[in-house]
């Protein structure tokens, strides 16, 4: 990856190599850490990195941290401030993507969380897509169901719940798929590994509820008030696997996935295999507002100026 050269670490800015904690830490061994994925995009001018949903973004991060018990020393505006100075410090040339990772920093051997000291860390790297644009993917329904709610807090982005991911991805690829889709315990759709999906059924817009075990996506929202917008039919309710077999599309979208079409779902073809019209629409409509082209969404985007360098 290509990490920008400054990081934020517990109050300062500092070189990104020098952001670094002791094997004993707590979440790295029992995984309570919570973290955040935030795209900043160049405008379409050239003239500004425009942060996406940071508000949004920063009004997660906190509410994943109350959901394991790390406090931070700042709120949500406090937050946001550090991403604006951290931008302004690295200055960065193109597409990034930001990673703030709240954490059990202490070295206690008991998995508890209430005593535990608590650490904050924001670094930045250049990301552009994370899959590739020019295919739709190649997904398959998991065996591995999507954590319980009741297990790990399912709307919060917990590290520890990322072995979840991991084990879903990780066998998708080794059986020569992209990407797999999860059921939650009921057997329902859940979402993907790290992003959330939406099918379309005869121009209808669906997409499962927040109560199916599954990350309450900022894009997912995103995508709802823009098919609103569009005009598009849009409905929240629980989907059964084989309505991905009969789907005329299916996207996921997220931070890191963008709209993301999915071309088969278990070697079955979903449509006539291509990006289908609703998700095209959406796509191209989503990144004009990342971009900065559509002025009626600009409230979702906190403007950078590039012309800020580094010291
Ligand atoms: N689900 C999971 C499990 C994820 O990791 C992500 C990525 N953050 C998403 C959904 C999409 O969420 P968002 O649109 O807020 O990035």
């Amino acid at each position: 990856m290509n990490y920008l050269p400054y990081a934020y670490f517990d109050g300062d800015i500092i070189p990104f190599e020098n952001a670094k904690v002791s094997v004993a830490t707590h979440a790295l061994q029992y995984g309570t850490g919570v973290f955040g994925g935030i795209r900043g995009y160049r405008s379409h001018d050239g003239a500004s990195t425009n942060i996406f949903r940071l508000k949004d973004h920063c009004e997660r991060v906190i509410q994943s941290a109350s959901l394991v018990k790390i406090a931070f020393p700042f709120d949500v505006k406090g937050l946001a401030d550090i991403f604006v100075k951290l931008t302004e410090r690295n200055a960065p040339e193109g597409n990034v993507y930001y990673r703030p990772f709240g954490y059990k920093s202490g070295y206690d051997l008991t998995p508890k969380l209430t005593g535990v000291d608590d650490g904050f860390t924001l670094y930045m790297m250049a990301l552009e897509d994370y899959y590739s644009a020019d295919k739709g993917l190649d997904v398959m329904v998991s065996a591995w169901r999507r954590v319980n709610d009741n297990m790990i807090p399912a709307r919060g982005k917990v590290s520890g719940a990322y072995i979840n991911s991991s084990l879903a991805k990780d066998d998708a690829q080794a059986y020569g798929f992209d990407e797999a889709i999860m059921l939650n315990e009921q057997g329902k759709v859940g979402e993907g590994s790290a992003a959330n999906l939406m099918i379309v059924r005869k121009g209808v817009l669906i997409t499962p509820p927040v109560t199916a075990d599954i990350l309450e996506g900022i894009t997912r929202r995103t995508i709802f008030t823009l098919a609103q917008d569009l005009g598009i039919e849009c409905e929240q309710r629980s989907i059964d696997r084989t309505e991905l077999y009969v789907a005329d599309e299916i996207f996921f979208c997220g931070t890191g996935a963008q709209v993301t079409p999915v071309a088969s779902v278990d070697k079955r073809p979903v449509g006539n295999g291509k990006a289908g019209e609703v998700t095209m629409k959406l796509f191209n409509r989503f990144h004009d507002v990342v971009r900065g082209k559509v002025p009626e969404y600009s409230d979702w985007l906190t403007k950078v100026p590039v012309a800020v360098a580094a010291d």
